[in-house]
């Protein structure tokens, strides 16, 4: 099967059966390559249905979580958004296919390193990257209209919940190391959290000042 087959059938049966709609998503997920993304190694399990190994004891998400967080954000096109947890870089190009600009802030170097040289060749100009703890948020760039945390929190960092405009989204799983439920939590008017849970879901640790201590 072509890789253009393989990236139809994964949007078909993997996103559209199980209820993503929104046209623009999918348009991305149509669009960018997964396998670029992925260990040379693993290109023939890119489009496949499963989170994969990427170093650094690190995973690229499974297409249809990358999907869902994208789909939970809402992005019409015009938004700041930050990304806790660079990983591979392919769910920072979706975002950067559909808001306005992207922040991602990667604790691995040689990880933020990797996905920022990808990024790069495939001409993404909208994208500022940085190494560090990303649960202490970015504080020069902020706020932002939506956040992104694509590591297990044990509970809704609130620095980062800080950075979030009035009206902003932010979505993260939180939870136990080995169990999460997928949050997504909406900055009201009055400064205050309304939160919702969008599901089950595993993840590696946040490892960070507002995480998981690193063990
Ligand atoms: N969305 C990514 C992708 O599609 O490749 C997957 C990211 S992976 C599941 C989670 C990433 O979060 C890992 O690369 C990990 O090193 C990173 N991470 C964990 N704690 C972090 C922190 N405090 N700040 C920044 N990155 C962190």
């Amino acid at each position: 099967m072509s890789k253009d087959d393989r990236i139809t059938l994964m949007v078909k049966q993997q996103l559209e059966s199980r209820g993503i709609t929104d046209q623009r998503l999918l348009d991305a997920m149509r669009k960018i390559e997964r396998h670029l993304f992925v260990n040379k190694r693993d290109e023939v399990f890119a489009y496949d249905d499963r989170p994969l190994q990427i170093g650094s004891g690190q995973t690229i998400s499974q297409p249809y979580m990358v999907a869902i967080m994208t789909e939970i954000l809402d992005l019409k096109g015009e938004e700041r958004i930050i990304e806790i947890g660079t990983g591979s870089g392919y769910q920072t190009a979706i975002l950067a296919e559909l808001g306005k600009e992207v922040f991602t802030i990667e604790r691995i170097d040689v990880l933020l390193n990797r996905a920022k040289k990808i990024l790069i060749n495939l001409n993404y100009n909208n994208i500022e990257f940085k190494v560090g703890d990303g649960t202490i948020g970015w504080k020069e760039k902020a706020p932002f209209d939506r956040i992104i945390i694509t590591a297990a929190a044990p509970n809704i960092p609130e620095m980062l919940f800080d950075q979030l405009a009035v009206g902003g989204r932010m979505v993260v799983p939180v939870g136990k190391r080995f169990h999460q439920d997928l949050k997504l939590i909406v900055r009201m008017q009055d400064g205050e959290q309304k939160v919702m849970s969008r599901g089950g879901c595993l993840f590696v640790p946040l490892i960070g000042e507002d995480g998981w201590q690193n063990d």
